[in-house]
């Protein structure tokens, strides 16, 4: 008899297949980052017509995801971050990238054109089943070679089920210089936040800090309202100085009970900005499965449902979850001091 409920999976349709597909091409693209890091010249990075930067790197590590989730499912929609489109009109910054993917296919390195193709992968549109990749989050700190994050999320029914974030600048201990340098978060719905090595060796569960210790927020202050944010740290009584921090590594280092909280309110010059869904997705899923909760600044869950920019939302408030309503008073009657 058939369960219509559970439809038979294929091995390579299968979620642990996915899990699987999504943390080997996340190494592999941390991997391409770290070259081309250690190798970067001027050229490598050019600005989008947001004046925002972006580099070889966001490419090339677009291109190696969606690449290796087209392969293991064909039809898997991927929402990302980049299109090859600003690199047709870039010769000599498309070869770039097609030098620094090539190594990863030694038997048949794709040319050119294959190469914006996996790119274009990428340009899906959300749904009720998708990907969504932020290929290099925290470009900025890239080019300043301080955290950086790959982040890549499943996307069902709106509800983010897996989530497998490379930070290959972050130590596996925030305070520990002693330790590897370059970690990985994998998050499954219902299973929990595991921590790795950047090459994919498991190191731990992770789980919230019960502790109020400090809080983190964007190196950019451009990001958010880093005045605003103190004055709520205050309110909760923390005294020690934030975190700042670039990417969606916040996410990390909450998971891993390092910051109490991670606040982003938005910045009073861009009222109207409204957050990426890839700059939200993987991070959340590895804070709630290591026992927190995320909402926006209202409190209101993050909406991965209406298009690439989450409209219905403002802000964003990651805490170890037993702060999180205490965080949302002293988010409101910071915003009735002010507004
Ligand atoms: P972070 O490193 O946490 O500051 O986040 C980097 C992300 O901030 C980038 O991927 C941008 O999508 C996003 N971003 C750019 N401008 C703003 C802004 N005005 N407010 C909030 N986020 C922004
Ligand atoms: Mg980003």
């Amino acid at each position: 008899m058939t369960n219509q409920k559970s439809p038979l999976l294929t091995e390579t349709e299968s979620p642990k297949a996915k899990l699987q597909t999504a943390i080997d091409a996340v190494i592999k693209a941390m991997q391409l980052c770290e070259q081309v890091q250690a190798e970067m010249v001027p050229t490598d990075a050019i600005q989008k017509t947001d004046r925002s930067p972006v580099t070889v790197a966001d490419f090339g590590s677009q291109a190696l995801i969606c690449k290796a989730i087209g392969d293991a499912s064909p039809d898997d929609v991927i929402v990302a971050e980049e299109s090859a489109q600003a690199l047709k009109e870039n010769a000599s910054l498309l070869e770039r990238v097609t030098d620094y993917v090539n190594p990863f296919f030694k038997d048949a390195p794709p040319s050119a054109e294959t190469v914006c193709e996996w790119i274009d992968r990428g340009s899906g549109e959300v749904g009720p089943n998708f990907w969504t990749l932020d290929p290099i989050d925290g470009t900025k700190g890239f080019l300043r070679r301080d955290q950086y994050a790959i982040a890549l999320a499943h996307i069902v029914d709106g509800t983010v089920q897996l989530g497998v974030l490379g930070c290959p600048n972050l130590l596996s201990g925030l305070n520990d210089e002693d330790l590897e340098r370059g970690c990985l978060f994998v998050a499954i719905r219902g299973e929990g936040t595991r921590l790795y090595t950047k090459t994919g060796n498991f190191i731990e569960q992770v789980h919230v800090s019960e502790a109020v210790h400090r809080f983190a927020e964007s190196f950019e202050s451009t990001h958010g309202d880093s005045d605003a944010h103190s004055s709520i740290a205050n309110a909760l009584g923390i005294t020690e100085s934030p975190v700042r921090m670039d990417s969606q590594a916040k996410y990390g280092i909450v998971s891993r009970g390092e910051a109490s909280l991670y606040i982003r309110l938005p910045n009073p010059k861009y009222p109207d900005y409204r957050e990426c869904i890839w700059d939200h997705a993987a991070g959340l899923i590895v804070v709630e499965e290591a026992g927190g909760t995320v909402t926006d600044a209202n409190g209101i869950p993050l909406n991965f449902l209406t298009g690439k920019r989450m409209h219905e939302n403002r802000g964003v408030v990651a805490t170890n979850g037993k702060l999180h309503q205490q965080v949302l008073m002293a988010v409101s009657s910071q915003q009735s001091a002010v507004g």
